[in-house]
């Protein structure tokens, strides 16, 4: 099947975390390792994310804000590779439709960097700035020119927890990059990027998620898995503590759900959902990948061997120690 069909057309951006999402793929995909989020009023007045990356060349600074202007895109596939997030070259173009956006970015090999304004989908210029190496990314009022979504917004508070909400999965998702969640003025993330996934558990959930970890290491066929399970914070939960990633992309996937469930039934106290972190690489070959801008459906190739490989791998480690 070919990849146009399998993308489905779209608007991307519905929502501060929509806008947050994209931003922050960029930065993954720049190299950083270090990026700092910022929003306030849920991200409804300002969003700003700041990378240590590549940076953006002057030349293409203004191309970038061009639908299908990614550099990226090769095919369906390539998205569980772990090249690249960014993949229908329109983020950049969908953000600065509608909001106000100022772009401060400089690559290590120019002297200076540049800022570039952009409102409404229209250029308010380009100018040398002094910058440090990497890319700002500032949108401000959000949906300003566009009423009807803006009524579509909910409260800031609750925007504001669909960004944390985010930033946290994504946080999880990259122990290899130091991430800083600021929201009105207060710091409420901030990741050490050590590579450490016991470290990253202790910082998103605390220390009493981190105390009960029992650590999986799983190596079967063409599944990879390693991470924790643990014990949820609270009593009654949801599938909310369930985290799992595919070759770094955060998914949902009733299958990893339910193998995690059924191998965790036998311990459950009174926590019917326990905590995971477990990430997973999977050959390609092994996924079918059906993409809409705003969601990842995902299924198996053979979804039994997935599911008995989760069940194993859980069941495994519960079985040596209790939780
Ligand atoms: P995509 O990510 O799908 O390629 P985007 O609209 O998100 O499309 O971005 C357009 C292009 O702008 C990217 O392909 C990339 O070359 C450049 N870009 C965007 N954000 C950054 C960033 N933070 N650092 C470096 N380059 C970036
Ligand atoms: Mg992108």
């Amino acid at each position: 099947q070919n990849t146009i069909n399998k993308i489905a057309a779209g608007e991307v951006i519905e929502r501060p975390a929509s806008v947050v999402k994209e931003l922050l793929e960029n930065a993954i995909d720049a190299q950083a390792t270090a990026v700092t989020i910022e929003i306030k009023e849920g991200g409804t007045t300002l969003i700003r994310v700041t990378d240590n990356g590549c940076g953006i060349p002057k030349d293409q600074i203004s191309l970038a804000f061009l639908r299908h202007a990614t550099s990226k895109i090769k095919s369906v596939e390539d998205l569980f590779t772990v090249s690249s997030l960014g993949f229908r070259g329109e983020a950049l173009a969908s953000i600065a439709a509608v909001a106000q956006v100022e772009l401060i970015t400089k690559t290590g090999d120019s002297l200076t960097g540049f800022r570039y304004q952009i409102e409404g989908g229209a250029e308010r210029g380009l100018e040398e700035v002094g910058a440090p190496d990497g890319t700002t990314f500032i949108a401000r009022n959000l949906f300003y020119n566009t009423p009807a979504r803006k009524k579509f917004l909910k409260r800031p508070v609750t925007e504001g927890a669909y960004v944390a909400d985010l930033v946290e999965k994504i946080a999880l998702s990259h122990p290899e990059i130091s991430i800083r969640f600021i929201q009105n003025n207060q710091n409420k993330l901030y990741t050490s990027g050590n590579h450490n996934l016991r470290d990253l558990v202790y910082t998103v959930y605390g220390r009493e998620v981190t105390a009960n970890l029992l650590p999986i290491d799983v190596q079967a066929q063409d599944i990879k898995v390693s991470g924790f399970i643990g014990k949820p914070l609270i009593a009654r939960g949801n599938r909310n503590y369930e985290n799992y990633f595919i070759n770094g992309r955060y998914i949902k996937s009733s299958i990893i759900s339910k193998a995690i469930e059924e191998a965790y039934k036998p311990y459950m106290m009174q926590h019917k959902y326990p905590f995971t972190l477990l990430h997973f690489s999977i050959e390609p070959e092994f996924l079918d990948v059906n993409v809409h801008p705003t969601k990842m459906e995902l299924r198996f190739r053979d979804g039994e061997l997935m599911f008995k490989t989760v069940l194993n791998a859980v069941g495994e480690a519960l079985s040596h120690r209790e939780l």
